[in-house]
């Protein structure tokens, strides 16, 4: 990269931060910690940042209310929030404050490494999430987290399969145009249907809806 990207880290824990720090200054950021939610709120607010990581057990202000505060405040530099506990409402809860990822502790500071490098791509025009029935589709990460089917991971071809249908939910694409948009390599429109199947047996039946004689659209929330 050709400037340390900025990274604030807003954890409580002072061996964990002070170890991140290091790891971190070590892979090439520049960090900043801030002790506690306030004190994190304020250096989000006053500096700009690259990437953000946010402890969600926190003093003074909880970490899911912090990422909330700044969105409501126009921040939008990437946070990836911490999280001990870890089941799919804590997920949720943390993706919908507008937190871009969530790690489990304790994690594999390989894989904290990774989410940060995946956060930092320039992005495309598109949004990067989009929802999906009771969840939402991370369409860089080829995830989804979903009230009913939990944490699901898909391959290359079926989240992009699934954020062409997601990005225009009402539209009902032709099994022709799906295989122009998500299929280039491919010769018939038999790929489209194996990979609607794929994502029905990993999300749900209802994930895709079929318009008979027509084609495929996303299912309804
Ligand atoms: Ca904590």
């Amino acid at each position: 990269m050709s400037s340390a990207p900025r990274l604030l880290l807003v954890e409580d824990d002072v061996h964990l931060s002070g170890l991140l720090q290091r790891l971190l200054d070590q892979e090439g950021y520049a960090v900043t910690v801030a002790r506690d939610g306030q004190q994190g709120l304020h250096r989000a607010l006053v500096d700009e940042w690259d990437v953000l990581v946010v402890d969600r057990g926190l003093p003074g202000i909880e970490g899911v209310d912090l990422v909330a505060r700044l969105r409501a405040r126009g921040v939008a530099a990437p946070v990836l929030l911490l999280t001990a506990r870890d089941s799919v409402a804590d997920r949720v809860e943390g993706l919908d404050a507008g937190a871009q990822d969530y790690l489990v502790k304790p994690f594999d500071v390989e894989e904290l490494l990774a989410r940060l490098r995946a956060l930092l791509r320039p992005r495309a025009a598109e949004p990067d999430e989009l929802p999906v029935r009771r969840g939402r589709l991370l369409v860089t990460q080829c995830r989804v987290v979903d009230a009913d089917a939990g944490e699901v991971i898909l391959s290359r071809r079926e989240a992009d399969l699934l954020a062409v249908l997601a990005r225009r939910p009402t539209r009902v694409f032709t099994r022709d145009e799906l295989l122009d948009l998500v299929f280039e390599d491919a010769e018939t429109t038999g790929a489209v249907d194996t990979y609607v199947y794929y994502l029905r047996r990993k999300l749900g039946r209802a994930v895709v809806a079929t318009v008979h004689g027509v084609g495929y659209r996303l299912g309804a929330p």
